[in-house]
């Protein structure tokens, strides 16, 4: 069994192709809650949604977070209304929600109705969110006017779309979630595990904070393995650049490295980056150079089947 800890862009493209190369029956993923929102009356988590929507064939691939053919009718009908319509959710996407709302206003937890979700959707691999429990990843920013504030996620990205200074990144209610069921058991019995080319700072990090993941992933006997989410000193999306130089890490593929190197025995980093090979070297973990841009579904499946050479080939 493989197991992949991820977020959501960056991590379902890598996704998508491993299940080309590899059987999704074997495969777990445990994913970011951090960025989860409650709006509308929803409980919406993005990273989930970006993984399950990939798997499924169902994601867009433009847009890189939602649906494919979507159309906005019920948020603009929302806005309407006065309600706010700075975060996306097509008509498809809310549908799903529904669903979601359903199961878990009956009283299932959100790994249960994740595993509802994925079979309607016909995936095989488990999909499991890292806690049941409440982590919300906070932002200090140093708003204008106003000094530092700690903003959720959301907020700060979609929002405000990244444009405040980052103080610190907080995931609160961390020290006190409880691994979802089933994800210790699947660390302890992968074969593999693989961070997953995602945000270090809001994506892997939280996962990692969760009290009994961490330990069980420092405690594995497995090979484990990492993809940059940096090429050539810049994140592919998103914001990663903005929030590492809060944790004082350099925003570059050996920033990230370092960052993991204390469990990790390889690191996939980008051929514009091969230079920084000896350096990653010299942490302990052996460097992988590889093509790590993912703009097409065969590149998606190169760089996945590169992991699965370097995980078997070697062990
Ligand atoms: P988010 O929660 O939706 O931001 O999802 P992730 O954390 O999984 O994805 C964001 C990260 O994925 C960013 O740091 C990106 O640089 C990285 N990423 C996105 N696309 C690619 C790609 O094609 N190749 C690599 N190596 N990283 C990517």
């Amino acid at each position: 069994m493989l197991v992949a800890l991820a977020g959501g862009v960056g991590a379902s493209k890598f996704l998508r192709g491993l299940v080309g190369v590899w059987d999704p029956e074997d495969l777990t993923v445990i994913v970011n809650t951090g960025d989860d929102i409650r709006i509308h009356g929803l409980y919406v988590s993005p990273d989930l949604d970006s993984v399950i929507y990939r798997l499924a064939g169902v994601g867009d691939d433009e847009r890189g977070w939602g649906r494919a053919d979507e159309t906005w009718n019920v948020l603009n009908t929302l806005v309407s209304l006065g309600e706010p319509g700075w975060y996306g959710l097509g008509d498809r996407d809310i549908a799903a929600q529904l669903f979601k709302k359903r199961l878990m206003t009956a009283g299932l937890s959100l790994s249960e109705a994740t595993t509802e979700l994925c079979k309607r959707f016909g995936i095989s691999s488990t999909i499991i969110p890292m806690t049941d429990d409440i982590v919300e990843t906070r932002i200090e920013v140093a708003l204008p006017m106003r000094g530092a504030e700690e903003i959720g996620f959301q907020e700060y990205w979609v929002e405000r779309k990244a444009r405040d200074r980052v103080k610190a990144i907080r995931f609160r209610g961390i020290d006190s979630a409880r691994a979802a069921p089933g994800i210790v058991d699947a660390i302890r019995d992968a074969s593999a595990v693989i961070l997953c080319p995602s945000n270090p700072a809001v994506s892997i990090s939280p996962i990692l904070a969760v009290p009994l993941i961490r330990e069980t992933v420092m405690a594995a006997r497995c090979p484990k393995i990492s993809v940059t989410p940096i090429i050539a000193g810049a994140p592919v999306l998103g914001m990663a650049d903005k929030l590492l130089p809060a944790w004082g890490i350099e925003v570059s593929a050996r920033g990230v490295a370092k960052l993991y190197a204390e469990f990790i025995d390889y690191f996939v980093l980008d051929e514009a980056d091969a230079i920084q090979a000896d350096e990653i070297a010299a942490l302990g973990v052996e460097p992988v150079v590889a093509r790590t841009l993912m703009n097409s579904p065969s590149a998606e499946r190169a760089l996945a089947r590169a992991v699965v050479d370097v995980l078997f080939a070697r062990h």
